[in-house]
């Protein structure tokens, strides 16, 4: 196989270009796929649908979008090179600098070549006798790959609400997950934010302090811990820098969540009152999502949950002066933890500000959005701009949006209908070498996403290495192995708090969206484990071929025996 696409068999219609891999998107799954493939000597196309390299980071632009894990942790790994040279300004980079550095990764490395913007993977269709898959994309091109890699992303399909007016509405209207290009200022207008996970709990205080009022419409409140933001001294990157080989090794092979931190070694309950509060205040005090690392049950032992949660609604009333405001963003409805966790820098220390209101639409919902305003609770709040905050058709939404056909024309979205089913989160039987990065059923958005898309892009790249040596050419996962892993994954699920809450995990912030909990909580140290020992095993749980003129050769010979 050759580094550069071969054109072959040319029909009447346009010539058929083919790859050996084609991956759907360029955010960092995408761009370190093509890089470690290219390492084997594949042929490789990348398509994205945005105008730029960088996924979520490139749509995110919304004021104060930042990541949540420290940017020294959030960035890749497998360059020792990189991870020395590129300089993080801050603890959690915002955006822009997300997205240099991705364009960073693009050039230093030289993918840009085999990577196709603007373009939108429509249909991906299995030829069975071809043991290839067709590919076709928004401008009209179909091409052939053996392989599809499906580097989507879990949080990159941006839900708008079903609200009715909301097409009637004539001030400005943005969508978090869509941010346009251009800068935006609100200074001087009246801005509503509709919704109140991370994406609002990050605006928000930003598009405070520009507009003239601000009204925030909240469903369900939720938990928030401080960032603790601050600048990266030269000092403290260089600390960082000179122990990376250890805080990598344990991001990847130790931790849940793929952050390095202590390990707890206690329950909550374990501690006395006056203990327990002075660790959760030291963890409130340096910020930022270890705070739910403080102890081993909190994701598994409702008491032991609930001492965390009372904490957090006790800073809550602390940092809002007025008691009705303070009640309603306390959070009730979950434990915490259970919908991923918030970091905010001020986020609600902003209700004290005399230019903005919160709006309770749990108890007073959102009747119709109106030319200048949102209705609510028979209530006209006005506003020139209003900011949908309501998150994503996370972890499927992505891939549901192509048609991707395999074996016997069975759809994914048919084999999906009641939830997603994959063997590790990797791959789906009856899809035969279409691979999924970060895909449901693995740790994904419950880790930091970077180690986990180094995991399965290594995992794959040594998948097909070590295909290519024995001259195999198809990789299935096995239906009964899949359905073991998704009991597996359901199971583990259950054993925890995490399915009490209505959250994007489930499913269930998109109406009619059958609700399982999509991530493996098993964490990614044993995950990474558990998909090395497949591997060791010779795939243990997959089933692989060799092209059909070997196993035609292979069995010419067998029945010359017989
Ligand atoms: P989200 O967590 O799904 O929050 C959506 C919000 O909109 C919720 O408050 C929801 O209320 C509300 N909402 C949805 N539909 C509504 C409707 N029809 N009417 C009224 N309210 C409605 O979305 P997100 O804030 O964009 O965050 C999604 C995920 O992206 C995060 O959990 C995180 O993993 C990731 N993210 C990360 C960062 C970061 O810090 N790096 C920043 C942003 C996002 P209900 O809760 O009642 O459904």
């Amino acid at each position: 196989m050759s580094a550069s696409p071969s054109v072959s068999g040319k029909s009447d219609a346009a010539a058929a270009e083919s790859y050996d891999v084609a991956v759907v998107g360029a955010g960092f799954a995408g761009m370190y796929m093509l890089y470690k493939l290219r390492g084997l000597g594949l042929s490789v196309r990348v398509y994205e649908q945005g105008g730029d390299v960088g996924g979520t980071w490139y749509w995110n632009r919304y004021p104060g979008a930042r990541c949540d894990v420290e940017s020294m942790q959030y960035s890749f790994s497998f360059s020792d090179e990189l991870q020395q040279e590129w300089d993080w300004s801050e603890r959690y980079a915002p955006q822009p600098e997300i997205l240099r550095y991705a364009n960073h990764v693009a050039d230093r490395f030289d993918l840009r070549r085999d990577i196709q913007l603007d373009t939108t993977v429509e249909r991906a269709i299995f030829d069975e006798s071809a043991n290839a898959w067709s590919v076709t994309t928004s401008d009209g091109n179909t091409v052939s790959a053996n392989y599809v890699v499906l580097a989507t992303g879990c949080l990159s399909n941006a839900r708008m609400p079903d609200i009715e007016g909301l097409q009637d509405f004539k001030g400005k209207l943005y969508h978090t997950g869509h941010w346009p290009h251009e800068p935006v200022d609100f200074s001087g207008q009246r801005v509503g934010v509709i919704g109140t996970g991370s994406s609002a709990i990050q605006s928000v205080p930003v598009i405070a302090a520009q507009a003239s009022h601000l009204t925030v419409f909240q469903r369900t409140a939720n938990f928030s811990i401080p960032a603790r933001n601050a600048a990266l001294t030269p000092e403290e990157r260089e600390a960082i820098r000179a122990k990376y080989p250890e805080i990598r090794r344990f991001a990847r092979e130790q931790a849940r969540n793929g952050i390095y931190t202590e390990l707890p070694d206690r329950g909550a309950l374990d501690d006395g009152d006056n203990e327990r509060r002075s660790k959760y205040e030291s963890r409130w005090a340096r910020g930022g999502l270890t705070f739910m690392s403080v102890y081993n049950n909190l994701a598994l032992d409702k008491a032991a949950n609930d001492t965390a949660a009372d904490f957090v609604r006790d800073k809550i009333a602390e940092i809002v002066r007025d008691p009705d405001t303070a009640k309603l963003l306390q959070p009730t409805t979950h434990p915490i933890g259970t919908k991923r966790i918030c970091i905010d820098t001020d986020y609600f220390a902003t209700f004290n500000r005399p230019n903005v209101t919160l709006v309770d639409i749990k108890s007073h919902p959102i009747e119709r959005v109106l030319p200048h305003a949102v209705r609510a609770g028979g209530r006209d709040y006005e506003v020139d701009a209003l900011v949908l905050a309501t998150g994503f058709d996370a972890m499927t939404g992505s891939v549901a949006r192509i048609d991707i056909a395999g074996r016997n024309g069975q759809t994914l979205n048919q084999k999906w209908a009641e939830g997603p089913k994959t063997y590790l989160g990797l791959m789906s039987a009856g899809f035969p070498n279409l691979f999924i990065i970060t895909g449901p059923g693995s740790p994904s958005v419950l880790s930091n996403m970077i180690v986990s898309i180094e995991q399965h892009v290594d995992w794959i790249t040594e998948a097909i290495g070590w295909m290519r040596e024995r001259d195999l050419v198809a990789i299935e996962a096995d239906k009964d192995a899949e359905d073991k892993w998704v009991a597996h994954v359901n199971e583990v699920a259950h054993s925890t708090l995490y399915p009490q809450a209505n959250s994007w995990y489930m499913g269930a912030n998109i109406p009619g969206k059958p609700q399982i909990f999509m991530p493996y909580i098993g964490g990614v140290g044993a995950y990474r484990q558990i998909c090395n020992d497949v591997a060791a095993k010779g795939y243990e749980g997959f089933a692989m071929s060799a092209a059909p003129a070997r196993r035609a050769a292979a069995l010419s010979w067998v029945s010359s025996f017989s």
